[in-house]
């Protein structure tokens, strides 16, 4: 009787079903050649477990559904933004709230807003919008995460950690008055959704503070990164996934979001700030990008469902529920041999496409080839992280980022353990045969962020 296992389960049920199309090889095959061998550009109807994206997938719950009912609206002074508004004061801190269609219209503004030419924005890894935002403001970003970020073999519990000598020396090199503020991701996407520790942040804090440089806050997984603080940093395990959220961001000065994710709902972000001429001049500019700053392009219904999916984000129950989904996958991967990034992030798994694929150089894509190989096997949607993600630089280099990587995505509470199992099992198949594999040649690509349309042929 002493060694039965404990397991963590769902803590809601199902209430509808949607269902699936079952496709075969032949299928698959046709589908993949017609998408130019981008997953980006499959139709979702010839997916059949879909891991593109965590972003405006979740499901959500009833009660949401029944706040989608209370929409009020109104062009001006909605109901739900005030309810918005109060929420996440409550859950965040932040002051002033301007609602925004999703978390790069906030990214927008905020650039705009706080970046002159010529200055520089350090961050703990770059995130796709946010740093094209950044650019196109004129700005620079400079990556300032620790180099264990950047080891997919690294095990560091916190592998979102700002390296505080690269920042004090960017500081140094440039000035203060160069950066507007240092940009910090909560679970860093690009890094494979690993968390940065409330130690870490206060350092930061504690550097800033001193030379008057703003921190603005990524909040898109704020709540997974809090899961992973209450799980591994000393002196937290005590405390609810609430009250560490709302400490994160009390070390920041402002946010942007994209409730796509963590917030539980389909469409929604927005920008969040303490300092009021911040808010005075987001709330004029948010007219001309987004619509009035009571809407910021969303539906009030939409709004409702944000300030309700909030509340349920923060919920211990539901980040356990959410990550031990993610950490039974990776584990299964694991067991399998296929190399994946470690430890295991917050809302997908990270399959490292160059050790995967070591006999395919970083100019035949690995990570793309593996992302369409998946989906040949088993339906499998999945999306690369890598070379063709991370673009071209200002004189028109490829960057050549250290990670190549498959991102396996989990929706938020939309799919069960038994589809775990066959996504493990699918990439456990093509590994399996990965020496017959050979890379892509890219036929056509766009000029801003080209992993969504760009095409390919097979070599
Ligand atoms: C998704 C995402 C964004 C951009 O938000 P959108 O809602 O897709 O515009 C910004 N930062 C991070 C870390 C993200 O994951």
């Amino acid at each position: 009787m002493k060694n039965i296992k404990h397991s963590w389960a769902e803590p809601y049920k199902i209430k509808m079903v949607e269902l699936l199309k079952m496709t075969s090889p032949s299928q698959r095959k046709k589908a993949m050649k017609e998408a130019g061998f981008n997953t980006f550009l499959l139709k979702s109807e010839d997916v059949y477990i879909d891991l593109l994206t965590d972003s405006g997938t979740s499901a959500m719950s009833d009660r949401q559904w029944a706040g989608m009912m209370m929409g009020d609206e109104a062009y001006a002074g909605s109901r739900n933004f005030y309810h918005l508004e109060e929420v996440v004061k409550d859950v965040y801190g932040y002051k002033y709230l301007i609602p925004t269609h999703q978390g790069r219209g906030a990214e927008n503004i905020l650039s705009k807003i706080l970046i002159k030419k010529g200055d520089i924005i350090p961050g703990n890894m770059y995130f796709t919008t946010t740093r094209l935002h950044q650019e196109l403001a004129g700005g620079k970003f400079e990556d300032i995460i620790i180099d264990e970020a950047h080891d997919s073999e690294n095990e560091f519990s916190f592998k979102g950690n700002v390296d505080i000598e690269k920042l004090e020396k960017l500081i140094k090199k440039h000035g203060a008055s160069k950066i507007p503020y240092v940009s910090i991701a909560t679970s860093v996407n690009m890094a494979g959704g690993q968390p940065i520790s409330i130690k870490n942040l206060k350092e930061v804090r504690a550097v800033t503070k001193k030379h008057g440089i703003r921190i603005i806050h990524d909040m898109t997984r704020v709540a997974e990164n809090a899961f992973f603080i209450q799980q591994k940093e000393k002196g937290f395990s005590n405390k609810s996934i609430k009250s560490i959220v709302k400490e994160i961001c009390s070390y920041t000065d402002g946010a942007t979001m994209s409730a796509k994710k963590d917030a539980l709902v389909n469409i929604g972000g927005f920008l969040a700030v303490n300092d009021w001429d911040v808010f005075e001049e987001a709330r004029n500019m948010v007219v001309v990008y987004e619509g009035l700053h009571t809407y910021g392009g969303l539906a009030g219904r939409d709004m409702e469902a944000m300030a309700i999916g909030i509340g349920e984000s923060v919920s211990d129950e539901h980040i356990k529920a959410r990550v031990g989904q993610v950490i039974y996958l990776g584990e299964k991967m694991i067991e399998y041999g296929v190399p994946i990034v470690k430890p295991i992030g917050g809302h997908g798994i990270f399959v490292d496409a160059k050790k995967f694929l070591p006999h395919i150089p970083q100019d035949l894509f690995p990570a793309q080839t593996l992302a369409s190989e998946i989906y040949l096997d088993s339906g499998v949607r999945t999306m690369e992280r890598g070379v063709v993600s991370a673009g071209r630089k200002a004189n028109g280099d490829n960057y050549y980022p250290k990670l190549e990587l498959v991102r396996f995505t989990i929706p938020r509470r939309v799919y069960t353990q038994a589809h775990m199992d066959v996504i493990a099992e699918s990439a456990a198949s093509v590994y399996e045969r990965r020496n017959k594999i050979k890379g892509l040649k890219m036929v056509y690509e766009p000029k801003y962020l080209r992993f969504f349309q760009a095409r390919f042929e097979q070599l």
